[in-house]
């Protein structure tokens, strides 16, 4: 589990107002769920032949009650749960989206981490092809706003439970015929959950797996023309993409549609995004049948991507670093630095640290390490002169990187002199301070 300090900090909120302003622009609307749920919540959705439900979930009693309660691994089943129990759907679909911390007991590892993040989207009572497409073209959105290039696309149709029953027992006759290549996991996994074989990391399974029966081979109608509509949504709409018939997905309330973004960047935590669809849950939880589809992706992973990409992000902790000495001066910067505030503008204010507010030469140093674009000093000098000076910390001509300028003139001044900036230099964000340089 990991802090995020404040020099990453910056990193996860671009992230965060980007991936939200995406979401927005195709009429995702967030939803909220406890971090803890009943453990039988997990048990009941995710399946308890899963990963997750086998070894990964941080489950306690309650002592206060004896609830058996777990720390969300993910955040479908809680979303499902919450969209029953309020009757979301009441009134048609649902396009929803979530962000926040999730848990599993995994062993720690570069992209794999105990406390780990997801920003996911379900859509919730729809059933075409459209909105597995759309899902999509959103990722592929977000990728092309975050400057990601190296990620790529592929699906699968897993087909529905009748047609998973006939594959899975060819598939169970096959392995048997190779029971001498199985690796533990697999034997285990043999008569519960075969599917789940197919998504072995064991490279010595490798070939086995690759020979082994399709499940694309065992598609009805509906399924497959399902999936030839989400194909040719995507073809229409020039989103590259690869049909990997091994795709399988972790959890077992996953039909038809299955998709994967994956990197090679990260090593072997490639994969960035998961998501399918999963018609059979909403009954499951005790609802009635319901189709809905959705995706999850790992916020660290991405992250990772992106501090790996090209583009540099660099933070600064304002926009302006207030340096005053003197009394007088102190009362001035309050006030100006309100005015600079009202005018928008992020503001640190030099306060006294160890005692004393320090020398003029420290406090200088606070400002450049700041990482401000401007200095606007009040000091002695200047509180005579009803000024202030601007120094210009960006500027590396030493002719033109500091000004002196009336106290009444020096918001607007330095409006004005931001708006210049912006145009030529870099992205100003609402975020506030983080400068996307090209
Ligand atoms: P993996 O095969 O890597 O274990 P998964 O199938 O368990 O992934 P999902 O449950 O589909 O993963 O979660 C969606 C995404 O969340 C993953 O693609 C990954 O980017 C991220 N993720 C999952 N587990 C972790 C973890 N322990 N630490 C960091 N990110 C994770
Ligand atoms: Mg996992």
């Amino acid at each position: 589990m990991n802090d995020v300090l404040p020099a990453d900090a910056a990193l996860w909120e671009l992230f965060e107002n980007t991936v939200q302003s995406v979401l927005k622009s195709y009429g995702y609307q967030q939803i909220r769920t406890p971090i803890v749920e009943p453990t039988s919540l997990f048990a009941r959705g995710l399946g308890t032949v899963t990963d997750i439900v086998e070894k990964e979930m941080y489950s306690f009693t309650d002592s206060m009650n004896g609830d058996e309660l777990t720390l969300r691994p993910e955040c479908t089943a809680g979303v499902v749960r919450s969209v029953l129990e309020h009757n979301l759907t009441y009134d048609g679909p649902k396009r929803l989206w979530y962000s926040g911390p999730m848990f599993r007991h995994e062993r720690p590892q570069r992209g794999r981490y105990r406390q780990f993040h997801q920003v996911g989207a379900e859509a919730v009572g729809f059933n075409g092809p459209d909105i597995d497409a759309e899902l999509i073209m959103l990722c592929q959105r977000l990728w092309d706003d975050l400057g990601l290039t190296d990620i790529r696309l592929e699906i699968n149709s897993i087909g529905d439970a009748q047609e998973r029953q006939r594959h899975r027992e060819d598939l169970i006759a096959y392995f048997e015929q190779h029971k001498d290549q199985l690796d533990a996991d697999a034997l285990r996994r043999l008569n519960s959950n075969p599917l789940r074989i197919l998504d072995t990391k064991n490279p010595a399974m490798q070939d086995l797996v690759n020979q082994a029966p399709k499940l694309l081979d065992y598609l009805g109608d509906e399924s497959r023309s399902h999936f030839e509509g989400v194909q040719q949504l995507l073809r229409n709409n020039s989103i590259p993409f690869t049909i990997n018939p091994r795709l399988v997905r972790g959890m077992d309330y996953y039909n038809r549609t299955v998709f994967e973004w994956i990197t090679d960047q990260l090593g072997s935590q490639g994969t960035v995004c998961g998501g399918g669809r999963y018609d059979p849950l909403v009954e499951i939880f005790g609802g009635k049948h319901t189709p809905a589809v959705g995706f999850a992706m790992g916020v660290e992973r991405l992250l990772e991507l992106m501090k790996a990409s090209s583009e540099t992000v660099s933070v600064s902790q304002c926009d302006i670093y207030l340096v005053h000495q003197g009394e007088a001066a102190q009362t001035q910067a309050f006030t100006l630095g309100e005015r600079l505030r009202d005018a928008g503008f992020d503001v640190v204010l030099h306060c006294a640290s160890a005692g004393s507010l320090g020398s003029f030469k420290s406090q200088m140093k606070r400002a450049d390490s700041s990482g401000a674009p401007y200095a606007v000093i009040l000091g002695e000098d200047e509180i005579k002169l009803g000024t202030a000076t601007i120094k210009y910390l960006r500027e590396t001509d030493l002719q033109k990187n500091q000004q002196s300028i009336e106290l009444a003139a020096v918001v607007d001044h330095l409006i004005d002199h931001m708006t210049g900036q912006d145009d030529h230099n870099h992205v100003h964000l609402h975020a506030g301070q983080i400068h996307t340089h090209h």
